[in-house]
This record gives structure tokens, C-alpha cells and sequence, in this order.
């Protein structure tokens, strides 16, 4: 089966052509003749003739929009290795450059070693050091490979899963991180079918099998986009991009799921002109569909590690069935396909320089990490970290918001926690990596989407956290956290809190920070000390505001002591014959003052009770702990009442009990208070599945009746739980 390489000549310089328009058509005829010349007689397990090969190579990097020496050198690549060709004859036939190239990419294969890692290791090596000084060596090697892995069907099955290994081992994750989607896929497919060829097959056989149905669907999608598009003047393509097998297997394996249960076998693709068309159609799509939560990933804001830009949405579209919407411009188009090997070329128009630093900052990574010594490793250490992280010794992780986190190798979730912000940090009780729970001291490795779960009821971070956390950051921030949970810290922090406080309602503060009422505010919240008492407002179990109203409340007594006493101003309140007048005296007043007891806390003879002077009210009764008393913000209209001694009324106060949800429930509770004499003037149920709230309006005579109800509703079996309501 000879090939006419002279006919199929005009087939490829039509193609190079097509892609690079400006290119030396002269030295590449050159370099097609010279390598076909020697290649001559050479056939391929196939049975064709070898010099298929070097051209597909070719094509594939003018496809990347190579420049002719990176073309040349594709069609020679084999030449030095496989040849009786020498480095100088090439050199003095096509100079110094495209030699270069050549030598570059047959010493990266030319090696023997004794075990597969040693050869494996040694390659990467290889690799990261002729990247280091010409990337295109690099791509025309990952194009080498695609095109062996493309005819692999012709190699026995023992070298097809050799092969298929180490290219998923070194050269897909190579593309992924040279930005070179195109390969990567096309390299993972071919892996994934070379692998595991009846797994393959078989799902391609399902995706096949909807294919059309989808189609419709896409189209159906497509269409509606564009009809919403027309009026914008925006020059869009809109195509569906089918999912690859490889991912689609990936994603049953990792969320454990059957095809099925995948949804975005295809994806809409929107390729605009400028940034800000593709926030346009971004809007476009969110009016037509419903977004899926936390689905949205602006990549052209934030860019991936390896220079990735794009804007991502998932929406709802008919029957509730998601799909991914990707947008982006021309130029981030042709970056994606072809990622440092697009940036490469803008750097030689100097059009892009920032974009090719960015994908440049990546191989200096690597270089700096050899030279701190990782070149001096054995190689199966080398071999190890690598696994862990493909040549750099970050890892980047994603938030469920998509955004781009970089950590240290073998860092935790709690790394990534205190890497979003400190409060996360400490109350991080758990963490999902991948939609799954892991524990908080799961190492994380790139690529993970984590998220982190908050409890207000953490206890703040453990002090063996620090066993587990990588980075410096976290470290010193639990750390800190320790050292703020230090008491004598929180009790000047309390202080401070407390006086700050004070000046939003008068100047200074020295005069109302007396001893003699500090104890007493002390002995009232229950606190041993005053330090106890600021070390809680320290770290903000007691609010400050709660001492400050009561340190006013002090000084206004005060204040009324020694002022002569005015004719107070409420005297004349329409008196209605409440008997709650009997109940309650209020201090310095006359009788004949309306007293109503507040509705928001019901206080019951025996609480503690203070009185607030209403607006033409008169003056109404509060339980003290009441918030409404606590948060006032007009101490001076709070004034003391106390209660008088007689037992002849009852006082409305409401209970509520959370219960186990039993039919009887109602009636037991019903019948519990008849044995108290108890009147019940308002009970209302709500239950769900397998709870019951029961809300009770009852009247009872003090609070010793009250306590003893309350504790006699806890015995009923079905009672959970018991207690007054206040507000
Ligand atoms: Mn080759």
C-alpha cells in the first residue's frame, strides 16, 4: 500500500496554507521532501508507509497555528531517531532552529531505562527541561502522541494499555496543563478506549442510542437563543458540544451514578466577539431559562490556573432538564483549543504578552521547584509527587461559587477554610469534597470542589487542627484564635466593647463605670466577677449593650434622687378598671395611673418586673429580662414597680411544649391542667410528621403555680419539652 507522498503533498500544503497563511511555503516543501526521502521504505504497523505519520504531526501543529519552523521540525521528528540522518547534516540543510526542535524531541524519547517509573520520571524530567527552553518541542511531542494513540488500534493489546497508561499519566495531564483542551480530550478518549475497551463501547453505544432525540433538543435550544439574539447586532455562533466519553464515565464514577442520571451530555457553546457580548448573551440566556444555583462560572473574571477563560452557566430549560451554556469570544476560543500554544503566538505578534507571562509563570514553577532541588530526588519520590500534583507543588482547588483557591500540597479542607475567610475558619464543623462529606482533615488534591460547612454552634477551631494543616496561614490563624480565646485578652476586650458602648449615649465614661453598680449588673446576669462578666462579652457570648442599659438605668436613679421631685406628668391617664392596679405599685406615683401589664412578656407575680412610662399609656409592666426592656433605647422612662401582696387575681401567661405527635396529646394536657384548677384560655396545635407544638394560653396565680405546671407537663411522656414564652 504505497502512498503518492508527490499527490498528497498538494493535499498538504492546501492545509498549511489554510491555518498559516504567511508561512515559508519553500522550506516547508523542503522539509516534506527531506524526511519523506528518508523515511522511504519505513512502514508502519498499519502497513502503510511511515511517512503518514510525520505529516498527520505536521497538520495537527499548523492546526495549532504554529509557526513553519515548528512545522518543519514535525515533519522531521523522526528523522534523527529513526534515520541514518545526522544532527549536523540537518543543521547545515535547515539551520540551527528547526535542528533544535528536532534534537529536542528525539531526546525525549530516546531513553532506556530499566523500569517503567524510572522511564516515566525520567521523561517528565526531560520534558520539563526542554520546555523550560522551547515550549514547541513540547507540542510537537503532544502531537506525536496524539496521532500514536489515533492508530493504536494496530499495536497488540499489551502495548495499546502500555501506551494508553503512560499517556494518561504524563501527557494528558501535560495538555490539561499547557491549556490545550482539544489534545487533552481527544487524548482521554483514546485512553479511555484503549483501556477499558467494553466500558467504551458500551457507552458509546448509549450516547448514541439518544443521539437523535438530543440533537432535537439542542436544536430546539439553539434556535430560541438565536431568535433572542437577532436584534443585538452581536455576530455569535452557537453550536452543541457533545460531552466527552472519558468525562462522562469520570462523572458516574465519582457522584456514583448511572447514565442515566446525566444530564448535560451536551453542552451550548456561544462563541461572540468581545468581552462584553458575552455578558450580554450571558443575560440572554438567564431571561430565556431559569439558572441552576451555583452554577455560574466566570472564568473570564477569574481564570483558571492554566489561563482557561470562559463563562460558564447551567440553566433549567424544558421539563426542568439542565443544561450547561458555555460563552466566550473568539480569541479565549482559540486559547482553550489550543492554550500555551496559542498564547506562544501572540507573544511572537506581541499582541498578548500578559497572557503568554501567565502561562509562562506555570513552567517557571516547575523550573524553580528543580532547582530547589527536586531534580536531585530519586525518581520514585519524583514519580510520587508528581502523582499528587502534576509538577508544581500547589494545588488549586474550586469553591462551590468556582472560584480558584491555591493551597500547598497535602493541605486539609481546614486550609481551605481559613483560606476563605478567618470566621469560616472557625466555625468550620465539616466539608464536602465533591458533592461528598469528608473529614475536616481530608487532604485535598487539584481539582477538588469544596465545600466548607459553618455551624454557629461550633466551638472554634481544635488545637490539633495544627497537626493537620498545611498552610501558614491557617496555622497562624488558629493560632491567633487561641490566643484570642486567651482570658485576659477577652477581658479587655469586653471592657473595651462595654465603653464603647457607652459613648453612643453620653460623653465619657469613667463616671458610669462605678464599682458599687457593676456588681450588682454582676450578681444579676449570675457572673462571679466582673472580669467573668467582660471576658463574656469578650468573645461575645454577652452583649454589651445588655450592661450599658442597665450601668444608664443606674445613673438615672440617680439622677431622679437628687433632683427635686417634679409633679409627675402622667397623672391624668384615663383609669380603666383594671385590677392590675391592685397588683402592681409603682414607686413616687399616685394610684390613679393606668398600669397595664405589657402583652409582649405577661410577667406573673414573683418575676422580677420593671415599668416602662408609655406615651399616654400610662405605664406598662415588663418582666426585667424582657427584651423589649433590655434593647429600649429611652432608659430614663423606665421607672420601678413592684408587686403588692395580694393573691386574688390570676395572670394570663403563655407556655409552649414541644411533644412527640400523639393523638392524645391535647387531651392529656387538658386534663394535667384541670388538676391544677388551671383555666385555659387558648391552646392551638401544630403538629408535622412526627412533632407536635402545643401552645397554651393559661392563667395561673404566681409564679410557684406556674413552675409547678410546667414541671408537671414534663412528665407526660409524650413531652419533649416545656417552657414559658416571653414575647
Ligand atoms: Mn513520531
Amino acid at each position: 500500500m504505497a502512498t503518492d507522498f508527490a499527490k498528497e503533498y498538494q493535499v498538504f500544503e492546501e492545509y498549511i496554507i489554510k491555518n498559516n497563511p504567511d508561512s515559508n511555503i519553500k522550506i516547508i516543501k523542503k522539509a516534506y521532501d527531506f524526511a519523506e526521502y528518508h523515511h522511504r521504505g519505513q512502514k508502519r504497523n498499519s502497513g502503510e508507509d511511515y511517512f503518514i505519520h510525520p505529516i498527520a504531526v505536521a497538520k495537527k501543529l499548523s492546526e495549532m497555528k504554529l509557526d513553519e519552523a515548528t512545522i518543519c521540525a514535525g515533519l522531521m521528528h523522526d528523522v534523527l531517531e529513526d534515520t541514518p540522518v545526522s544532527r549536523d547534516e540537518m543543521a547545515s540543510e535547515f539551520g540551527e532552529e528547526i535542528t533544535y526542535l528536532v534534537d529536542g524531541v528525539t531526546k525525549l524519547k530516546n531513553l532506556n531505562y530499566t523500569s517503567r517509573e524510572e522511564k516515566q520520571a525520567e521523561n517528565i524530567r526531560k520534558m520539563v527541561m526542554a520546555m523550560s527552553n522551547d515550549v514547541r518541542v513540547v507540542l510537537i511531542k503532544l502531537s506525536d502522541r496524539l496521532h500514536n494513540m489515533r492508530t493504536l488500534e494496530y499495536m497488540t493489546r499489551k502495548k495499546q494499555k502500555q501506551i494508553a497508561d503512560e499517556t494518561l499519566e504524563i501527557y494528558v495531564p501535560l495538555a490539561h496543563r499547557l491549556g490545550i483542551y482539544s489534545l487533552k480530550w481527544e487524548l482521554e478518549d483514546l485512553c479511555f478506549r484503549y483501556q477499558e475497551p467494553d466500558k467504551y463501547y458500551e457507552l458509546a453505544e448509549m450516547v448514541n442510542v439518544k443521539r437523535r432525540e438530543r440533537e432535537a433538543y439542542i436544536n430546539e435550544i439553539i434556535d430560541t437563543l438565536s431568535k433572542s439574539l437577532e436584534d443585538t447586532g452581536i455576530n455569535y455562533e452557537i453550536s452543541g458540544r457533545p460531552k466527552s466519553l472519558y468525562s462522562i464515565n469520570k462523572k458516574m464514577i465519582r457522584n456514583n451514578i448511572a447514565f442515566d442520571e446525566i444530564y448535560d451530555l451536551t453542552a451550548i457553546r456561544v462563541i461572540v466577539d468581545t468581552v462584553v457580548e458575552c455578558y450580554t448573551v450571558f443575560g440572554k440566556v438567564h431571561a430565556l431559562w431559569r439558572p441552576v444555583p451555583n452554577r455560574i462560572k466566570d472564568y473570564i473574571a477569574q481564570p483558571k490556573p492554566n489561563g482557561y477563560r470562559s463563562f460558564h452557566t447551567t440553566v433549567f430549560g424544558d421539563d426542568s432538564k439542565p443544561f450547561e451554556v458555555q460563552i466566550r469570544t473568539r480569541k479565549m476560543h482559540k486559547e482553550c483549543e489550543y492554550g500555551i500554544a496559542a498564547h506562544w503566538r501572540y507573544k511572537e505578534n506581541n499582541t498578548n504578552q500578559t497572557a503568554f507571562d501567565d502561562a509562562m509563570s506555570f513552567l517557571r514553577r516547575i523550573i524553580e521547584w528543580q532547582q530547589e532541588g527536586g531534580a536531585k530526588v530519586d525518581n520514585q519520590e519524583f514519580m510520587d509527587t508528581l502523582k499528587t500534583d502534576f509538577f508544581s507543588r500547589e494545588i488549586y482547588v474550586y469553591s462551590p461559587r468556582g472560584e480558584v483557591y491555591s493551597l500547598p500540597m497535602g493541605s486539609c479542607s481546614i486550609d481551605f477554610a481559613y483560606k476563605i475567610h478567618t470566621e469560616v475558619g472557625n466555625s468550620c464543623v465539616g466539608a464536602k469534597v465533591n458533592g461528598r462529606m469528608v473529614p475536616l482533615t481530608h487532604k485535598l488534591k487539584t481539582g477538588d470542589l469544596v465545600e466548607i460547612i459553618t455551624s454557629k454552634n461550633s466551638n472554634g477551631p481544635s488545637r490539633d487542627w495544627l497537626n493537620f494543616v498545611k498552610s501558614n496561614q491557617a496555622k497562624s490563624k488558629i493560632k491567633q484564635y487561641f490566643k484570642k480565646n486567651d482570658k485576659q485578652e477577652n477581658i479587655e476586650l469586653g471592657l473595651n466593647a462595654v465603653i464603647k458602648d457607652i459613648k453612643k449615649y453620653r460623653q465619657g465614661y469613667k463616671a458610669i463605670l462605678k464599682d458599687e453598680w457593676l456588681d450588682k449588673i454582676v450578681k444579676d446576669l449570675g457572673f462571679p466577677s466582673q472580669d467573668e462578666m467582660y471576658a463574656s462579652v469578650g468573645y461575645g457570648k454577652t452583649n454589651a449593650e445588655q450592661i450599658v442599659q442597665k450601668l444608664l438605668k443606674f445613673e438615672s436613679d440617680r439622677k431622679k434622687e437628687t433632683e427635686i421631685k417634679k409633679p409627675t406628668e402622667i397623672n391624668k391617664v384615663n383609669t380603666n378598671s383594671s385590677n392590675v392596679n391592685n397588683q402592681v405599685k409603682v414607686s413616687d406615683l399616685e394610684d390613679d395611673v393606668d398600669v397595664k401589664f405589657a402583652k409582649c412578656c405577661t410577667p406573673v407575680p414573683g418575676d422580677p418586673i420593671i415599668g416602662f412610662i408609655t406615651k399616654g399609656n400610662g405605664i406598662s409592666v415588663h418582666v426585667k429580662t424582657c427584651p423589649n426592656i433590655i434593647n429600649s433605647k429611652s432608659p430614663e422612662r423606665l421607672i420601678d414597680v413592684y408587686w403588692s401582696n395580694s393573691k386574688e387575681d390570676k395572670f394570663p401567661v403563655k407556655i409552649q411544649a414541644i411533644t412527640s405527635n400523639g393523638p392524645s396529646i391535647l387531651y392529656e394536657i387538658s386534663k394535667m391542667m384541670s388538676t391544677f384548677n388551671v383555666n385555659i384560655l387558648a391552646i392551638n396545635a401544630k403538629t408535622d410528621q412526627d412533632q407536635a407544638i402545643v401552645d397554651l394560653l393559661i392563667e395561673v396565680n404566681n409564679m410557684n403555680q406556674l413552675s409547678d405546671i410546667v414541671r408537671k407537663l414534663k412528665t407526660i411522656k409524650t413531652v419533649e419539652n416545656v417552657y414559658r414564652i416571653k414575647s
